[in-house]
């Protein structure tokens, strides 16, 4: 009997297994046909000077114009692009439109996520450049958000290519900061302009429970960020009291639904 239930146990087992492996070749090839018919647009998120509300940039995040399943964000296709490699070709049909949109004039800045895997290409910087040089884009409007785990991955080549966009105006920054598992003494030898304080963080600020924790945590980051030379920007500001708090603590930008949601269209 119980040998009985083994197998049977094995068999729902298999079939779960059978029908995910299944469902990710088909989103697979859902990609692969949406990186032909260029199917991928950019949304934009404004960032914010804490102080007056004043606009100095706008983050640019991927969305899939799906044919079937309507706007479809990362979470539904990122793992799979990293894992399967396509999130590089999906990256660059994404920052032509970028940099042609900073080709069309004003003065802030845009910032584009990269994927570790475009720190494993030897041509990255080159064909970035080669971009912004096409479009007569002014490379000091574009940033790039990069992870503490690309910075990590091959630390001398990232720095060597982080340099290289730096020299031609090209400013980093790190996303997503303090979930990672940086070395701190690494931070000050790579060109990084200012570092994002995760929104894990700035959500924990306005939490009943916890907020001594994350307040520890934000005044901490906010201390490594000054002493440095960087800027910070405040991520994922729902609420009047987590955009106050940081403001307080000295945090000069900011990200989030309260300040502005991702659109279509540049906030002028
Ligand atoms: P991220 O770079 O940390 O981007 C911020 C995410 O937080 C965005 O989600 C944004 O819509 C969301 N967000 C902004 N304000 C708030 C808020 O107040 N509350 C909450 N709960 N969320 C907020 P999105 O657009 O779904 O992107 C998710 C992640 O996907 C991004 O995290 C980034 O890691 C990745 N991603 C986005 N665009 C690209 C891209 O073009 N290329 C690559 N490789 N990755 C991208
Ligand atoms: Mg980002
Ligand atoms: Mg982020
Ligand atoms: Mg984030």
């Amino acid at each position: 009997r119980a040998k009985n239930e083994g197998r049977d146990r094995f068999a729902v087992f298999d079939e779960a297994m059978r029908e995910q492996a299944v469902r990710s070749l088909d989103l697979e090839a859902d990609l692969r046909r949406a990186i032909q018919r260029r199917e991928f647009i950019p949304y934009y998120q404004p960032i914010v000077r804490l102080e007056d509300g004043v606009v100095a940039g706008h983050e640019a995040l991927l969305r899939w114009r799906h044919e079937k399943r309507g706007l479809l964000s990362p979470a539904a296709f990122i793992a799979l692009g990293e894992e399967s490699g396509l999130i590089e070709q999906v990256d660059w049909l994404l920052y032509e439109q970028v940099i042609e949109e900073l080709a069309r004039g004003g003065s802030d800045y845009i910032s584009v996520n990269v994927s570790p895997r475009h720190f494993r290409s030897p041509d990255f910087a080159r064909r970035l450049l080669g971009l912004l040089d096409d479009a007569g884009a002014d490379p000091a409007r574009l940033r790039l958000e990069i992870t503490e785990v690309a910075l990590m991955d091959d630390a001398p080549r990232t720095r060597r290519m982080l340099d290289r966009l730096r020299d031609r105006g090209v400013r980093a920054v790190l996303d997503d900061f303090g979930t990672g598992f940086s070395a701190l003494s690494y931070l000050h030898r790579f060109p990084i302009l200012g570092l994002k304080i995760d929104r894990s963080f700035v959500a924990g600020l306005d939490a009943e429970g916890g907020r001594e924790e994350s307040l520890a945590l934000v005044r901490a980051i906010l201390a490594l960020s000054r002493s440095l030379g960087m800027d910070t920007v405040g991520e994922g500001i729902e609420t009047e009291a987590q955009r106050d708090t940081l403001l307080q603590l000295g945090c000069s930008a900011g990200q989030g639904y309260l300040l502005g949601r991702p659109a279509s269209c540049r906030r002028r």
